[in-house]
């Protein structure tokens, strides 16, 4: 399905993903060979070499996307959830669905969130589905990976489920039971058999997920998955302090911090990885630095819910490697990566200036706006999902690196003017158009659309389905 040989010729600007030095490179070409960058600098073209011109263009590695939930992508705005936080959210919107969905309306969520996310300029999606039952008529991690192949892309199925069920599901329906440990696990087993690579450069991949530590399982069951998942070979992922009653719950429930409890039943490590952790304490941020456990950081999801902000930078510097995962669009009504990105940016010095005092109150700084630069938000959005997610051929744009390319035209008004065009996509935010898209060096958009997808049908199918839903 590659290329042969590909050149990228011309490209206005290139940010790598890369920390410090590297992490813009003056191309203007690149070059790509079986899928694989092979060179990158001034470039002439060779005889029969496929040729994309990239002139006024920008040009970023692939977004990798750590946290999401597809099936959420026909549920966006749903006013009964719309002003709600987290708890109540939670019953009033993904839960109080979960049963209206049939093979077609999960499998045109699907599809719309993946849209959505190719057009943004993602070339991997890791997505956190939870919506498993006993006896389910549909096997939703099949339509996952069969809608993400048509299009192109990289997917990650982290394999959510539960044990046990919140008091708010507890009078829920029989399709919306738990599971038994062992039916979660030998499901694990299966998809692992069935879709897992191994390889950096994976186009599938299957992660152990249980929705959310506190609340999903037993402490001990807990520990069985996380025993079981390094058998397998495969990562592990969850929900973890997206508010403050994670912290309340794990007071009451286990005396402890989440992420102490967390270090106590073996779900800490380079192999774990945690949507949110926006409430954390310095000794839990500590912990989880010194354990090398990854954040996919969800500021729109966060914000969108009021559950605040994750401290980025510190759990950075601390060691805890940073990626950007867009949530479920039931609380994130822009699931792209560059909505995500851009918001990031924002957020994270709007958090620093809100730490801001005046001198009588003992402050220092005016406000926040050195919390994050533009190409660290990139290098979170892409080098940093491929490492949690370990899949290290991608992420970045250098020699050797798999094709995962996307390039901006800058056609819109909105980045007319710009003094540095490398920043346009998130710093400017809206939509760029996609010049083209690369995963794996195969072209999977081109001049802003996608082969054989018809953008007008999807949008009638999708205004149908929230109708019957
Ligand atoms: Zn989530």
């Amino acid at each position: 399905m590659t290329q042969a040989s590909l050149l990228i010729r011309n490209a206005s600007a290139i940010l790598t993903g890369l920390r410090g030095e590297g992490e813009r490179h003056a191309g203007p070409d690149i070059r790509i060979v079986d899928g694989v960058i092979t060179a990158m600098g001034a470039l002439p073209p060779q005889a029969g070499e496929r040729v994309i011109d990239a002139r006024d263009c920008v040009v970023y590695p692939a977004w990798v996307n750590t946290h999401h939930h597809l099936f959420q992508s026909l549920l966006k705005g749903e006013p009964q959830g719309l002003n709600l936080t987290l708890t109540p959210w939670l019953a009033a919107t993904p839960y109080r669905f979960r049963a209206s969905f049939d093979e077609h309306s999960f499998r045109l969520a699907a599809r719309i969130g993946l849209v959505e996310l190719l057009r943004s300029g993602s070339g991997t999606v890791a997505d956190h589905n939870y919506l498993y039952y006993p006896g389910m008529p549909y096997d939703g991690s099949a339509i996952l990976f069969e809608e993400a192949e048509k299009l192109g892309l990289r997917f990650v199925l982290c394999r959510g489920g539960a044990t046990q069920t919140r008091q708010l599901e507890s009078e829920l329906p029989q399709a919306l039971r738990p599971e038994s440990l062992d039916q979660f696990l030998s499901d694990c087993e299966r998809l692992t058999k069935r879709y897992h690579q191994a390889a950096p450069d994976a186009m599938r991949r299957v992660v152990m997920a249980p929705t959310t530590p506190l609340y999903s399982m037993s402490p001990e069951e807990l520990r069985t998955c996380a025993r079981e998942a390094r058998r397998l070979g495969i990562r592990l992922h969850s929900h973890l302090s997206e508010t403050v009653e994670y912290q309340n719950a794990a007071r009451v429930k286990y005396d402890r911090s989440p992420v102490a409890f967390c270090g106590e039943y073996e779900w800490l490590g380079p192999d774990v990885w945690f949507a949110h952790l926006v409430k954390l304490n310095r000794d839990e941020i500590g912990q989880l630095g010194a354990t090398g456990t990854g954040i996919a950081h969800c500021p729109q999801s966060n914000g969108r819910l009021g559950s605040g902000i994750a401290d980025i930078p510190a759990l950075e510097a601390a060691g805890v490697p940073v990626s950007i995962g867009v949530d479920g669009a039931a609380s994130n009504e822009a699931a792209d990566m560059i909505s995500e990105t851009h918001a990031a940016w924002l957020m994270q010095r709007a958090r620093r200036g809100e730490l801001a005092r005046s001198r009588a109150e003992g402050g220092v700084r005016e406000g926040g706006a050195d919390a994050a630069s533009i190409e660290d938000v990139v290098r979170w959005g892409t080098a940093g999902g491929a490492a949690v997610l370990g899949m290290n051929a991608i992420g970045t744009l250098e020699v050797g690196k798999a094709a995962d390319i996307a390039i901006y035209k800058l056609d819109d008004p909105r980045y007319f003017g710009l003094h540095d065009i490398a920043i346009a996509p998130v710093a400017s935010g809206g939509r760029p158009s996609l010049r083209a898209l690369l995963v794996a060096g195969r072209v999977v958009a081109e001049h802003d659309a996608i082969p054989d997808l018809d953008l007008a049908e999807l949008g009638a199918a999708a205004r149908a389905a929230v109708k019957a839903l």
